[in-house]
């Protein structure tokens, strides 16, 4: 190893503190457009203008991140907006921190956190503020999965608030003349829409964890819904891009100007009808929102539909939230945990590291035809076995030990050639492997959120949050949207031979997520939180960051901002305008299919070390972190 993260020359020397009385802000800045060229790193540093230090080819390679891409003209599955990838400067505090997708609701989790909060505590309330701020991504209507750190007992926990299919739900829902719907027919239509957990899952996290009053977290969302808040450039353009909202009656009225266009940047937008719901929810609990004529009201836009849903009453009243164990594994001494199915995230993002051990990634550099390579490979076998065995674990056999077993994985590894791309991996046979094909059509998109925070007493949370698509199923019910998880099932339940599919729509089943909040542990203590959104991309972009700190040594701001890339086992994907696009030759020349495109991750992380907290905020999306 080149380097270890642990060593303070690794990570260059600690930055000047910003000001700890108030909120950090985060200056952003745009960054021209050019592609740099990186050579290997070398540990030569320089003040950087954000007055940081870190290595000058890796600061190259993080300025090579050029403005993402227009958007698209028609609504494709997962638009991406126009808005400028920025540089973000690594935050650091001391106390306490938080890093959201927006600074609205990343400022309403610090003064939570200011108010004696806990760090679930920030989460709710950060979650709700999301809600409003970035309704395209998350909210009541969806769900999530939680991992909270308890410093007092160290004990480490995950909530599964995943949605549920309709206890009415077959499994032949998205094939309904022998031929599955078109992808954006299923998406935008009652039949996506399952029972929604979020609440559940907050809710349980607060008895467990929190130190506020319930009420008291709603109070920033509720005051930002009454008085508005400026609609943002990344808001405008993904309402711009997706011409589906306006084929539902009341996300149109909310979403678009009475001329039928998006609100303009800066447009300050209240929201009443959802202030008044979580106004209910302070007050009632979930209950209010899982009984009564909130949930009727669910129940019947979703029936209300064109291509009308199942969702019932019962669905609603009925759902729980999951305590399920962390599923941990280790990474050159680290030890790294998160969520276990139904969320495929964690297990694969072990499977990758587990692969890429035994290759020489710290002496590599970032922007190298090898360690590209070695990553997609690695992902390609990930994948692969993802595609195959993950499931809903209360309905699948799900060979999880198998898949992350020493032996088993060092075979996997062994299929991973240093100078020949092995195209379409296969998966692998794992000890308690069960027949179970399957596939979904999760696309690397636009949507989801993952926010962090740390308390004062150490209480750490990573939890990543969705209502699947951008805007979901586009049903909008007082005030906010309706999810479309239900697509996240294999359409089709059988494959060519007439095979179930593990992945199939099942009553109660939850679909298998990529979702991956995890935290990574150097010796006892929590050391890295981290997290995306992305879709099935969601593996490679929190693996691409674990790599980046683990291996090479950047501090969390820097491995979010390294260009994306990776295969999930079809092509091998460069994000647009990056340092690493001049190595599609090099690559092709290895056998790689090359994909050079936009890859939307919104990572947010905060490191634990002995120089305090320091937190980063993905430069494609607008969130930061914030600590004091
Ligand atoms: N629905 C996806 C999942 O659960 C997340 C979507 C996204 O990241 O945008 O894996």
């Amino acid at each position: 190893m080149a380097c270890a993260p642990e060593s303070q020359a690794c990570s260059g020397a600690p930055a000047p503190q910003q000001s700890r009385s108030t909120p950090l802000s985060v200056a952003a800045e745009k960054i021209p457009r050019h592609h740099a060229r990186c050579s290997p790193p070398r540990k030569t540093r320089f003040v950087t203008p954000f007055s940081h230090t870190i290595h000058r080819p890796l600061l190259a390679l993080v300025l090579a991140l050029s403005p993402l891409a227009a958007p698209a003209s028609d609504e494709s599955r997962h638009p991406e907006p126009a808005t400028a990838a920025v540089t973000k400067v690594l935050v650091r505090a001391q106390r306490h921190m938080v890093a959201a997708a927006h600074p609205l609701a990343a400022q309403a989790g610090l003064a939570v956190l200011r108010q004696g909060g806990s760090a679930v505590d920030a989460g709710i309330a950060m979650q709700l503020v999301l809600n409003l701020v970035e309704p395209q991504s998350s909210g009541i209507g969806g769900g999530g999965f939680l991992l909270h750190w308890q410093a007092a007992d160290r004990r480490l926990s995950v909530i599964d608030g995943r949605e549920t299919a309709p206890a009415a739900a077959r499994e032949d829902r998205f094939v309904p003349e022998g031929r599955a719907l078109p992808f954006r027919a299923a998406m935008n239509s009652g039949l996506s829409v399952g029972t929604p957990g979020l609440l559940r899952a907050l809710e349980m996290a607060h008895r467990q964890h929190g130190r506020l009053p319930w009420a008291a977290l709603f109070a920033p969302a509720v005051a930002l819904a009454e008085e508005g808040f400026a609609v943002s450039p990344r808001l405008h353009a993904l309402i711009a891009a997706t011409p589906a909202l306006a084929e539902q009656p009341s996300a149109a009225a909310y979403f678009l100007d009475g001329e039928g266009r998006p609100w303009p940047v800066g447009h300050r937008l209240r929201n009443p009808a959802l202030a008044e719901v979580l106004r209910r929810v302070a007050a009632g609990g979930a209950d209010a929102f899982y009984r009564g004529d909130i949930a009727d009201d669910i129940v019947a836009a979703v029936r209300a539909h064109p291509r009308p849903g199942d969702l019932a009453a019962a669905d609603l009243a009925g759902y729980r939230a999951l305590q399920r164990p962390p599923l941990c594994g280790n990474y050159r001494g680290y030890r790294l945990c998160g969520p276990p199915p139904p969320t495929s995230g964690p297990l694969a993002v072990l499977q990758m590291l587990g692969m890429l051990e035994p290759q020489p990634m710290a002496r590599l550099a970032p922007d190298s035809v090898q360690a590209v390579h070695y990553f997609a490979e690695a992902g390609r076998l990930a994948y692969a076995d993802r595609e195959r065995y993950v499931a809903d674990p209360d309905f699948v056999a799900v060979p999880v030990a198998g898949l992350l077993a020493a032996d088993y994985l060092a075979t996997r590894a062994a299929l991973i050639s240093p100078r020949r791309s092995m195209g379409r991996a296969l998966p692998g046979l794992p000890a308690g492997a069960q027949m179970a094909p399957g596939e979904d059509a999760t696309a690397a998109q636009p949507s989801t959120s993952h926010l962090v925070a740390v308390d004062g007493e150490g209480n750490a949370l990573s939890m990543t949050t969705t209502i699947e698509a951008a805007f979901g199923s586009k049903i909008f019910v007082r005030g906010f949207l309706l999810n479309n998880q239900l697509t996240d099932f294999s359409l089709l339940p059988r494959d060519a031979e007439g095979r179930p599919i593990a992945n199939r729509v099942q009553p109660g089943k939850r679909p298998r997520s990529a979702m991956a909040p995890m935290v990574v542990f150097r010796g006892e203590q929590p050391y890295l939180l981290i997290g995306s959104p992305g879709g099935s991309a969601i593996i490679n972009y929190v693996a691409k960051t674990l790599v980046g700190v683990l291996d090479w040594g950047l501090d969390v701001q820097q491995a979010i901002a390294l260009p994306n890339m990776g295969s999930r086992n079809r092509q091998t994907e460069l994000e647009h305008g990056s340092a690493l696009v001049p190595l599609a030759d090099g690559l092709r020349s290895l056998g790689h299919t090359v994909n050079v495109g936009d890859q939307p991750s919104g990572l947010h992380g905060i490191l634990i070390d002995e120089s305090g907290l320091s937190g980063g905020a993905d430069p494609r999306r607008e969130g930061v972190a914030l600590g004091d």
